[in-house]
């Protein structure tokens, strides 16, 4: 017997999110089926609400309810650093150090020849609207992989002309992984540990 379609559906569905497989797809929509109605219709309303509500940042790229995101037109932050990174996810990550004060800057990928994504499929032409002479210092944080490199080393080969301080964070993040998987220790380190570039 095969499942019925909807249920079907769901699991299809599920099984498409990052990190499920076909088993856990099943498990999960068994747990679904469980769930009473009104703990069902808090799950599917905040899914839309999620999809209608959240967007980027239209100077940073971050994900946000507000555009411009709140750390954008906050008054209290560092408006000289502008701290450059992969994903918007990867801000979360810095912002748990509570040390960063800086602004951010989400490029949305890294250079990648093999995947097709070039300088032109980041967020790169806005980040240089934003330098001005406020602007003192740019940290590139990008993952430590041969790709954060390569967008490091272009980034700063087009940052330099504007008389800008370009700074790499150091290496204490462990090469290959990504910053938003790193506890907040190391990625104090590496932040303190920056180096001219
Ligand atoms: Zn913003």
């Amino acid at each position: 017997m095969q499942y019925p379609e909807t249920l079907n559906k769901l699991i299809q569905i599920l099984k498409s999110l990052p990190g499920i497989g076909p088993r856990m797809a099943e498990r999960v929509a068994m747990h679904i089926l469980k769930m009473e109605t009104p703990d069902i219709n808090n799950f599917a309303y905040t899914l839309i609400d999620v999809n209608q509500k959240i967007k980027n940042c239209s100077t940073c790229h971050a994900i946000t309810e507000i555009d411009p995101c709140e750390i954008c037109t906050s008054t209290t932050r560092d408006t000289s650093i502008i701290c450059i990174v992969e994903q918007p996810s990867d801000i979360f990550a810095i912002e748990k150090t509570n040390d960063f004060h800086g602004l951010y800057h989400v490029l949305n990928g890294v250079i990648s020849p093999i995947d097709g994504i070039s300088p032109g499929d980041l967020n790169i032409r806005t980040l240089l609207t934003r330098i001005n002479e406020d602007v003192n210092e740019i940290i590139v944080a990008t993952n430590p992989n041969v790709e954060g490199e390569a967008t490091s080393i272009y980034l700063a080969k087009i940052l330099k002309p504007l008389g800008v301080k370009i700074s790499r964070i150091a290496h204490g993040v462990p090469v290959g992984s990504d910053l938003e998987y790193i506890d907040s220790m190391t990625i104090l380190k590496a932040f303190e540990g920056r180096q001219k570039i």
